[in-house]
């Protein structure tokens, strides 16, 4: 459990790669965080906020962390505005309609030819 990120660490982790809007959900999950369990990676995959553990056997923490996922899917990483799943730049992101410039799928709008696009055009390089 040694070697875990600070949560300065992980807030710079996500807001360099992600923006402030999920911040406080970084910030709540250190405030959750079990003494003996250890956050090795704060990262977004498909859109959601995600974390890598140490030791990741504490079901009641990952179940918590499922549901901040789920939580950040409708939270704009960007801005923390109400945002939706989309793609951009082959990235599936959580986005606010302020910071959704040059989506080519989103959520709410599944037309059958862009997203045939979006998915095409998905980049193996976003796990
Ligand atoms: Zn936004």
């Amino acid at each position: 459990m040694a070697n875990g990120l600070t949560r300065l660490q992980a807030r710079e982790a996500i807001r360099d790669t992600c923006g402030e809007g999920w911040l406080p959900l970084v910030d709540e999950v250190f405030e959750n965080l079990p003494p003996h369990i250890s956050i090795t990676c704060a990262f977004q995959k498909w859109g959601a906020l995600r974390f890598d553990l140490d030791p990741r056997n504490d079901t009641a923490f990952t179940d918590y962390l499922d549901e901040v996922a789920e939580r950040s899917l409708e939270i704009c990483e960007a801005c923390g505005a109400p945002g939706l799943e989309m793609i951009i730049d082959s990235w599936v992101v959580t986005r606010c309609d302020l910071h959704s410039a040059g989506w080519v799928w989103r959520s709410d709008q599944p037309d059958s030819e862009a997203q045939a696009v979006a998915i095409s055009g998905a980049q193996v390089g976003n796990v």
